[in-house]
């Protein structure tokens, strides 16, 4: 018997109350899911990033605010890569113009360092799913010049057995929860993962380039959507380009428009290797 039901038989004993131990044991239910129902209501919002108690949900704690480095103009108006000085509207990054990448604009909310490195990680593999809401909002005011109407949403899949080890793919969930709030289609259908890539990591900007070649394809029944449409390819972190460039090249040969690419970190050209290691 638990304690507290104990306590009132006891009570009503003494009392000479008659009882019926069903009659106790139920209220005794209701009185404990009750009180599992207000310790619920009652959880205090707690930062994003360290689980400190914070005003309110989906912030951060004022230090884990202050890690972070949300991306501002000036950037370079294709790549999005910060520029350090401001070269005047419209410019474009000297790689770029050496190099044009296939996707018409690529955007993200922060720099890619440990800070935020930890936020993607808890995503990624903390099961922390309910950070996505939030992570995708920071996405949608760092796109909100992708975010246009009639503009198709759709993550960079996961290869079906990764899948299945990770049990959600976060790209589908940043992907998700920014279409949500821009009253946007998402459509995870449009593009699958054909052929299972090793990990990036450690790689050089050419070899990564070949490990990602010919992972990607539009299935027969998406090629009518994707024919003629504009496109916003969502990933969670912007490494070298490589992957966001194999998945553009694919969607576009099978007749998109136009796609832009919004992730929630970019890594800066000059990060070390350690910290692809999410
Ligand atoms: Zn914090």
């Amino acid at each position: 018997m638990r304690p507290v039901l104990a306590a009132i038989s006891i009570a009503c004993f003494a009392s000479g109350m008659p009882f019926s131990t069903r009659l106790v044991g139920s209220l005794t239910e209701s009185l404990f899911s009750g009180l599992a129902g207000l310790a619920d209501l009652a959880v205090p919002p707690q930062c994003l990033m360290c689980d400190t108690l914070t005003a309110e949900p989906g912030a951060c704690c004022a230090q884990c605010w202050q890690k972070l480095r949300f991306i501002s103009e000036p950037y370079c108006a294709i790549s999005g890569r910060p520029f350090e000085y401001d070269p005047g509207a419209g410019a474009v990054s000297p790689e770029v113009l050496a190099a044009p990448p296939p996707y018409n604009r690529a955007r993200a909310a922060v720099i890619y360092d440990s800070a935020s490195k930890g936020l993607v990680t808890r995503l990624k593999y903390g099961d922390r799913l309910d950070l996505a809401p939030w992570m995708a909002q920071w996405m949608v005011r760092a796109g909100r010049e992708l975010l246009e109407p009639g503009v198709i949403v759709l993550p960079v899949p996961l290869h079906a057995t990764r899948r299945i080890g990770r049990r959600y793919n976060q790209s589908a969930e940043l992907a998700r929860h920014v279409a949500k709030s821009c009253g946007l289609d998402c459509r995870p259908g449009l593009l699958t993962r054909s052929r299972k890539t090793r990990q990036q990591v450690g790689l050089s900007a050419s070899k990564r380039e070949r490990n990602v070649a010919g992972a990607f394809r539009v299935p027969a029944q998406a090629r009518g959507v994707v024919r003629g449409s504009n496109l916003l390819l969502v990933d969670d972190v912007f490494t070298s380009g490589a992957t966001a460039n194999a998945a553009c090249r694919v969607l576009l040969r099978a007749g998109a428009a136009r796609v832009d690419i919004l992730t929630f970190a970019r890594v800066e050209p000059t990060a070390t290797e350690a910290l692809y290691t999410a």
